[in-house]
This record gives C-alpha cells, sequence and structure tokens, in this order.
C-alpha cells in the first residue's frame, strides 16, 4: 500500500516502529532513576548525577530563575507582550518581542491576517479533558506496575463521500475530534469502544410512526467494523453475527495490476497496540456502521510516566483532547437544540429537515398525534451533545 499511496510527507515519520521493540529498547536502560524522581529528590539525584554540591545547585537555581529575565536590560517586555503597551521600550533589544509585538498589531488591525493567523493555531479549537480524578478508586483497582507504551491515537471527522464530485474532490481540512491515550497491553477493541461517532449513537430505522416509541441504536444493531493498520485489517469479531468488511477489499486487492500488495486480516479483540508495527503520522483507517470512515493517525508513543499519567489501567483509552463544538439550532424555531431528522417532507423548503422536539411535533402531527402528510424521521442527537 505504501507503493500506491506514498509516505513521503512532512508530518508522517519515515520510519516504521515495532512498538513492542521500542518498549523492549526502553526496557534495557535503567529508568530506576526516573521513576523515583521527585520534586523532593531532584536535588539529591541532581547532587549525585553530576557530582556537583549544593552550593552550585543553588546558585543554578538563582541563575536560571525566570525572575532574572526582568533583572537587566529588557526590562518591560511582559508589558509589550502580554499587557497592551504596544510601543517597544528603548531598551529592548530582543528580535522576538518586536516580531510578537508587531503580529499583535496586525492581528488587531487586519481581519484577514486575524483569521489566517488563528488558523494556523494547532491547538485553537481543543478542549483538554482532565478526567483522571472523575471516577471513584478503590484499592484493589488495577494499576500499570511495569514499563509501559503510551499511544496518543487521534480519531478524524467521518469521511463526507459527497464531497467527491467526478474525478475532482473538494478539499476538506481533515479534523482530528477526538485523541485517546491508549496502553501497548490494551486490545484493539478496546478503543473501538470508546470512539464516539453519531452514527453510531442515532437510530437506523424511520420512527415517523410512533415517535415515543424507542429504538435501537444503530450502534447496537450493526456492530461489524474494522481498523486498517499497515496493510493489515483488524476486524471486530466479539459478535458472532459480526461479518468481516475486509474480504471484498482483500480480494479486491490481490490483482497484480493494482500494484497493492498482499493485505492481512486478524482479529481486533485479540490485537494489542504493543502488537502493531506503526508510522507516527501516517493516516490509517477506521470504519463501522459499513462506511463511516474516519481517518485514525498515531500522533506520539511514549512511556507511561509515573508522575503525570494516572496510575488506573481503567482509565484507559482515554479520551483526552475533543474539538470545541457549535451545536446546530432547530431550522424552524432556531432557538432550541434539534431532536428529529425529517426526510422527504414535501410540506419543507429543504431536504432532510432537523427540527427540536416542540416544532417537530406541532409541525408533522395534528392533534390527535397523527401525521400530517409523507415523510421519514429519525432521531438527532447533536455532536456537541455526545463529544
Ligand atoms: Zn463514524
Ligand atoms: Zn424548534
Amino acid at each position: 500500500m505504501d507503493l500506491i499511496k506514498g509516505v513521503e510527507r512532512p508530518w508522517i515519520y519515515n520510519g516504521k516502529i515495532n512498538v513492542r521493540s521500542f518498549l523492549d529498547l526502553w526496557k534495557t536502560q535503567d529508568l530506576s532513576l526516573e521513576s523515583n524522581l521527585t520534586p523532593e529528590t531532584l536535588d539529591e539525584q541532581f547532587t549525585k548525577m553530576f557530582d556537583v554540591d549544593q552550593e552550585m545547585i543553588d546558585s543554578l537555581k538563582e541563575d536560571l530563575s525566570p525572575d532574572c529575565l526582568t533583572d537587566v536590560a529588557d526590562e518591560g517586555w511582559k508589558d509589550c507582550i502580554y499587557g497592551d503597551k504596544f510601543a517597544i521600550p528603548d531598551q529592548v533589544k530582543l528580535v522576538s518581542v518586536a516580531a510578537q509585538v508587531k503580529h499583535i498589531e496586525k492581528m488587531k488591525a487586519d481581519r484577514n491576517y486575524h483569521s489566517h493567523a488563528s488558523q494556523l493555531l494547532k491547538y485553537r479549537n481543543y478542549t483538554f479533558l482532565d478526567n483522571s480524578e472523575m471516577k471513584k478508586r478503590s484499592p484493589d483497582e488495577q494499576k500499570i506496575t511495569d514499563l509501559e507504551v503510551i499511544l496518543n491515537v487521534q480519531i478524524f471527522k467521518p469521511m463526507k463521500f459527497s464531497l467527491h464530485v467526478g474525478e475532482h474532490r473538494k478539499h476538506v481540512n481533515p479534523i482530528a475530534e477526538q485523541e485517546f491515550l491508549c496502553l501497548g497491553g490494551q486490545f484493539l477493541s478496546a478503543l473501538r469502544d470508546e470512539i464516539i461517532c453519531p452514527v453510531d449513537a442515532n437510530p437506523v430505522e424511520d420512527c415517523s410512526d410512533d415517535p415515543k416509541k424507542s429504538k435501537p441504536s444503530g450502534g447496537e444493531i450493526y456492530t461489524s467494523g474494522f481498523f486498517f493498520i499497515d496493510d493489515c485489517f483488524y476486524n471486530d469479531f466479539r459478535k458472532t453475527s459480526n461479518i468481516d468488511y475486509s474480504q471484498v477489499i482483500v480480494d479486491w486487492a490481490k490483482s497484480s495490476d493494482r500494484r497493492i500488495g498482499e493485505l492481512r486480516s486478524a482479529k481486533m479483540e485479540a490485537t494489542c497496540f504493543i502488537d502493531l508495527t506503526i508510522r507516527l503520522g501516517q493516516p490509517y483507517v477506521y470504519v463501522h456502521q459499513g462506511n463511516c470512515e474516519h481517518m485514525i493517525v498515531f500522533s506520539e508513543m511514549r512511556l507511561f510516566s509515573p508522575q503525570t499519567d494516572s496510575p488506573f489501567i481503567d482509565d484507559y483509552p482515554r479520551l483526552f483532547k475533543t474539538v470545541n463544538k457549535t451545536a446546530i439550532m432547530c431550522y424552524m424555531c432556531g432557538i432550541n437544540v434539534p431532536k428529529w431528522l425529517v426526510f422527504d417532507n414535501k410540506r419543507l423548503p429543504d431536504n432532510p429537515w432537523l427540527f427540536c422536539e416542540q416544532c417537530f411535533m406541532s409541525f408533522n402531527y395534528d392533534s390527535q398525534k397523527k401525521k400530517v402528510g409523507h415523510f421519514k424521521a429519525f432521531p438527532y442527537l447533536d455532536k456537541s451533545a455526545i463529544i
């Protein structure tokens, strides 16, 4: 597959990394020092490591203190950057301050520049979640006790097939909607269970005949799915009724003129992250509900850090970053959050149409709760409510 897609991109790390080898490499290093390091023992460890005395450490701390930055000729730089004094005092010689002040002035004066610069900010729309303390802890809960790998996995918004127009494809910025921290020892199926997609959450049957009756969601009925990573389809076969989405693609790819190479398949519930070989930054795929395709990317891989990561295995895969959402409003009243998606209703100016509960009932049903005209209705759960 590499021959077809190519991996020469600035954001893809070219070398493949076997997660197990990465961990094994670190196991050969003496990491006891790092795991014992706390703010209290830092001075002591530093003394031993570099063979210096406490006096030297105190002197270093003094020299490297952030207070030193305002001590000398550059006094006033903080006001230039963080305050509202945009004139650079004469004594400030830092080129970075001049560049930053120029940038702030331009952001205020030029709307196009402001919008362009904001779009380039990597974390502008993200919310970082700290859910490590939310669960009540019991002493019996399983903890991470050995060296462990943590992988950051980004799940992107589903692909929109309607954007393909003939040979031309409209360019869309891929948006990483959710980012998870996964442990090397966890099965891929554990990540699948945590991925949130409205296609799973919403019912797939027409509910217009009896809108009060609850119907099973797509995620409850259609449970098949796969991850495609490093030329291997990892299918979900936890339910006997699940079907193999990958077989048709594997057969299609067998023809030698396609130059795709051999594609393999395995079970996601029997494969741990540590069994994978990955490229950081390379797009892989998650498919569920037949054709809901999400790009997935391993953006980072590192060792578990007892100082900053939750030690409880149950906390993983852990959703730690989402994109800020603006809720869509009911098309009829523009006030409430929509709860119903209506198709093929000739009395409406557009198809489909989103209704809040009140507008849905008053527009589509008479006083006897009978349907007015023909239409299909599906409960709608806005993304902003679930992510
Ligand atoms: Zn989806
Ligand atoms: Zn409404």
